[in-house]
């Protein structure tokens, strides 16, 4: 563990840190023009701080879309350090602040998830998340930093050069998302490198949900251990989360900077332990700007039992969706990471696939996956899936297997859900 004192703290000692911390959290919400006037500070939220949250205002992405771009920062504009955004791909970004003690904390908790890896000072890692304005990249650089290991500043793109770069270079940690951790092992296939001899031991990788099988793939294909790490701009970046590469079951929320909700995402009733919901974070020690209850949208179960890695920090379930990306098929909900997990059962199938909406008398949804090798005939296959698929998840869809290489390849994050329904006046 890279901070044991706080990781390990026993569970009593750490509900009494996060009842302080959210005491003076709720003090300093008084200097963010978006709590001000929300959030009036009762007996009861003095008393006993943890009980009385969940009586509080749940905040969304909404929220800081309509007051950006500095609506929710609560300290005066000279203790702004760095400024990050996330991609705005529905409209205006978010941008999110950060103070030079917000800094310090987030390497902290990035090299306490490289340890979690493991990760170790010394090491050489390879970090090809993209650097500018997407936390990923810089958030990451800093935590390898900080851990006291060497950081190569791939950023995303260039594939070719980074296989050049991870076979020279030697690197031990790989800090990417999956889907471009695939796309390496693709090029390195092209390129006639010998995967087994990369010195490559684990990998980190996240900024999009995916599933164990295809950790299983990624594992196979480029020789390491690969752990799931989770983080969102609004709150911080990467390092929010971690899987410990003891258990690979679940990610530790680095509780002592971050109270962890799951509430029913309908109602925003909190639910409890081990039921699903939508994640709800609440920042325990960020100043810049600090978020009281953010609906993360992310779909997750919390897990306090203890693990066999000693940290005590409840487990989160690697994310089973965004509630924005359920899928609702003739009245049946449909994950695409659900879609994902079936397709990987078949040997034959490559980790390649977009759920594709058709036009037609009715809304009809359309699974297109490569296979691994070129294929005579699939329409065998095809049949197959389609029927793992109604028997598992009780909704038909049609299913295409592709040729190799024939779905696009994104530098950064997925695309999974892609829309060829005509498109309607004034929508993108
Ligand atoms: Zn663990």
């Amino acid at each position: 563990m890279y901070q044991p004192q706080w990781e390990a703290m026993p569970r009593e000692e750490l509900r009494a840190l996060q009842a302080r911390r959210l005491g003076e959290l709720f003090q300093r919400l008084e200097a963010s023009p978006f709590y001000r006037d929300r959030v009036r500070i009762t007996e009861a939220m003095r008393r006993d701080p943890l009980a009385a949250l969940p009586d509080l205002p749940l905040t969304s992405k909404a929220d800081l879309r309509e007051h950006y771009p500095w609506g929710f920062v609560a300290v005066p504009s000279e203790s702004v350090a760095r400024i990050h955004a996330s991609s705005g791909t529905k409209g205006k970004p978010t941008v999110v602040a950060y103070t030079a003690r917000d800094l310090d904390t987030w390497s902290d908790l990035c090299a306490r998830a490289l340890v979690a890896a493991g990760a170790k000072p010394g090491h050489r890692i390879h970090n090809a998340y993209g650097y500018g304005l997407f936390t990923g990249g810089l958030g990451l650089h800093q935590g390898i930093e900080r851990l006291g290991a060497t950081v190569i500043p791939a950023s995303g793109g260039a594939t070719r050069r980074q296989v050049t770069l991870l076979v020279d270079l030697a690197p031990d940690g790989l800090c990417c998302t999956p889907s471009f951790a695939l796309m390496l092992a693709e090029t390195m296939d092209e390129m006639g490198v010998d995967r087994s001899r990369l010195s490559l031991r684990y990998g980190i990788f996240g900024a999009e949900p995916w599933t164990d099988a295809m950790r299983r793939r990624i594992e196979a294909r480029l020789h390491l251990s690969a752990v799931d790490i989770y983080g969102l701009s609004e709150v911080m970046g990467p390092g929010v989360a971690v899987e410990c590469h003891q258990a690979k079951e679940g990610l530790h929320l680095f509780e002592d900077h971050f109270v962890a909700e799951v509430v029913d995402p309908r109602t925003g009733e909190v639910l409890g332990p081990g039921e699903q919901g939508e994640l709800v974070l609440t920042t325990l020690t960020k100043e810049a700007m600090p978020l009281l209850r953010y609906r993360t949208g992310d779909l997750v179960r919390l897990d306090p039992t203890p693990c066999v890695c000693g940290r005590t920090h409840s487990r989160m379930s690697r994310v089973l969706g965004r509630v924005d990306d359920m899928l609702i098929v003739r009245g049946v909900n449909v994950f695409p990471s659900e879609v994902e997990r079936i397709l990987l059962e078949f040997p034959l199938l490559a980790p390649n696939y977009q759920l594709v909406w058709e036009a037609g008398a009715m809304d009809r949804l359309r699974v297109e996956v490569e296979s691994q090798m070129p294929l005579e005939d699939s329409r065998d296959l095809a049949a197959r899936v389609a029927a793992r698929i109604r028997a598992e998840l009780g909704v038909t869809l049609e299913v295409s297997v592709l040729a190799p290489r024939t779905i696009p390849r994104p530098e950064g994050k997925a695309v999974r859900v892609v829309d060829r329904r005509a498109a309607v006046a004034g929508t993108p």
